[in-house]
């Protein structure tokens, strides 16, 4: 993909930016080596401080940074200032807890002691994508930081100005050269980088096709990788569930961001119970919203990222139909410029069609009725991906026990799922390996070494 800012508002090419050269790439690796070498000397207390002028310095230039994002990837204005808030606080979480978390840890011996010491490794490369192109950012750059690590960050092509920004932030900070780069490379340029010895660790957040290009770096060269993949997220209401809370997760699950997050609510699953009350009041509240631009406070459809990515999800709810499905609302592009698609329900899905079996990352619903607790399950597992899920339900102990059948790194019970620095998040199956954010995020790319005392 060419490095380049095209404004999905009105499809205008905006700016493009080179490539960098191998031996630019040599510079940035050699540079970052050396600063690693000094910055996992100093103490927790000092690169916590970094983390914590960073995270001010966002929110000092919350406004500007929104603009950045809604130019770059169409983010609705205000979704892109929360995103810009949730961002610095995770710098600001590890800042608060980094020291606790690297704590060291005895050990309970028969004979003796021992501890485990937390040691950083060296340079974590992170690739990551658009869709919230700070915040992903912060999760993998804020807790390797401030455990000693340093950083590297491959961004999504679509979003160079918002990745050069974060680097710009990280020198405003203070922070020394090279331990935070931005890497302008096209993404067949990421294996390479596995081979080389002073890169200790990789994190992708993306598709399953380039997860599974790095992984397969990654483990050519023996090295610790992270992977947060695709998710097609179940959004099950039982028959005892608050409809109208359930409705207005469901909205926020399915289209914010534009339906263009790995947790999207993508698959709703209701009982037949309750099933024709949801669908009712959830098509209600996604009609006659105003369709505009993203930079307008009172647009509620703004344009999903690109061209390319309306017309996949167009054609692959063409593919859905085709095989059976029927249209609630949407089913298509708006007719204006830009990479307009509108808000959609699907319903009578066939088992095996696109969006039976693919993630839409859109702003469309696939909605299914149910009859009982045992088929909601039986639907919400049957997929590839393993990445979070919603249980709605007044009888918290009931789902629970939902929650604990789903197949997948999370499950939240009322609620859609949401990425907050201080809950693990991650995926199991096709979704991916590892974790980001927490105490958990700290730990993956950190040596925990023993310490034994005879
Ligand atoms: P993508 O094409 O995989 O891009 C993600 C990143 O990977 C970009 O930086 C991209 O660079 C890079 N890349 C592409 N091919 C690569 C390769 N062969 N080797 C190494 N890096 C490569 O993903 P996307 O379509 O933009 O993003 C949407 C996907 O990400 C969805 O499936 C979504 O569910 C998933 N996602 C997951 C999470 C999570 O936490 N689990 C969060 C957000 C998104 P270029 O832009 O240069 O191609």
């Amino acid at each position: 993909m060419p490095i380049q800012t095209i404004n999905p508002y009105n499809n205008k090419l905006i700016q493009s930016f080179d490539a960098l050269t191998e031996s630019e790439l040599e510079h940035k690796l050699a540079q970052a080596h050396r600063a690693y070498l000094s910055w996992r000397n100093e103490p927790v207390s000092v690169r916590a401080e970094l983390l914590h002028k960073v995270s001010d310095i966002m929110l000092q230039r919350k406004n500007e940074l929104a603009k950045l994002i809604t130019l770059e990837m169409g983010k609705l204005i205000a979704q892109s200032e929360s995103e810009i808030e949730m961002c610095a606080s995770v710098y600001q979480y590890y800042a608060d807890h980094a020291a606790a978390f690297l704590e060291d840890k005895p050990l309970e011996v028969s004979d003796g002691s021992a501890f485990i010491r937390y040691t950083p490794t060296g340079i974590i490369l992170g690739v990551e994508p658009w869709n919230f192109p700070f915040n992903q950012v912060g999760r993998i750059t804020a807790p390797n930081i401030v455990a000693g690590n340093v950083v590297m960050i491959k961004h999504a092509s679509n979003v160079p100005q918002c990745a050069a920004m974060m680097e710009t932030i990280f020198k405003e900070a203070g922070a020394p050269e090279g331990v935070y780069t931005n890497l302008f490379l096209p993404g067949d340029k990421i294996a390479a980088l596995a081979a080389d010895e002073r890169v200790t660790g990789l994190s992708l957040t993306g598709s399953e096709k380039a997860g599974a290009s790095l992984a397969e770096a990654a483990g050519k060269n023996l090295k610790k990788s992270v992977l947060e993949l695709g998710g097609s997220d179940a959004f099950i209401i039982l028959d005892d569930a608050d409809i109208d809370l359930a409705v207005e997760k469901a909205v926020l699950g399915r289209f914010n961001n534009m339906g263009q997050s790995c947790t999207s609510s993508k698959r709703i699953i209701a009982l037949e119970a309750v099933a024709d009350e949801f669908l009712d009041k959830f098509k209600a509240k996604i009609i006659g919203l105003k369709v505009g631009d993203p930079l307008d406070p009172d647009t509620k459809i703004g344009p999903m990222v690109s061209e390319e990515a309306a017309a996949r999800l167009a054609e692959q709810v063409d593919d859905t139909v085709k095989a059976g499905a029927k249209i609630v609302t949407g089913g298509k592009r708006i007719d204006r410029e830009g990479a307009f698609y509108d808000f959609t329900i699907l319903t009578d899905i066939p088992k095996g069609s696109v969006a039976y079996r693919e993630e839409l990352f859109g702003p469309v619903a696939s909605f299914y009725k149910v009859r009982d607790i045992e088929a909601a399950v039986a639907l919400a597992n049957d997929t590839g991906f393993g990445l979070g899920g919603s249980v709605f339900s007044r009888d918290t102990d009931k789902a629970i026990a939902v929650a604990s059948r789903i197949d997948t790194g999370m499950v939240f019970i009322n609620q859609n799922v949401a990425s907050r620095p201080d809950l693990p998040f991650g995926g199991t199956k096709r979704s991916g390996y590892g974790r980001e954010l927490s105490q958990l995020g700290i730990e993956e790319f950190v040596n925990k070494k023993v310490i034994r005392i005879a």
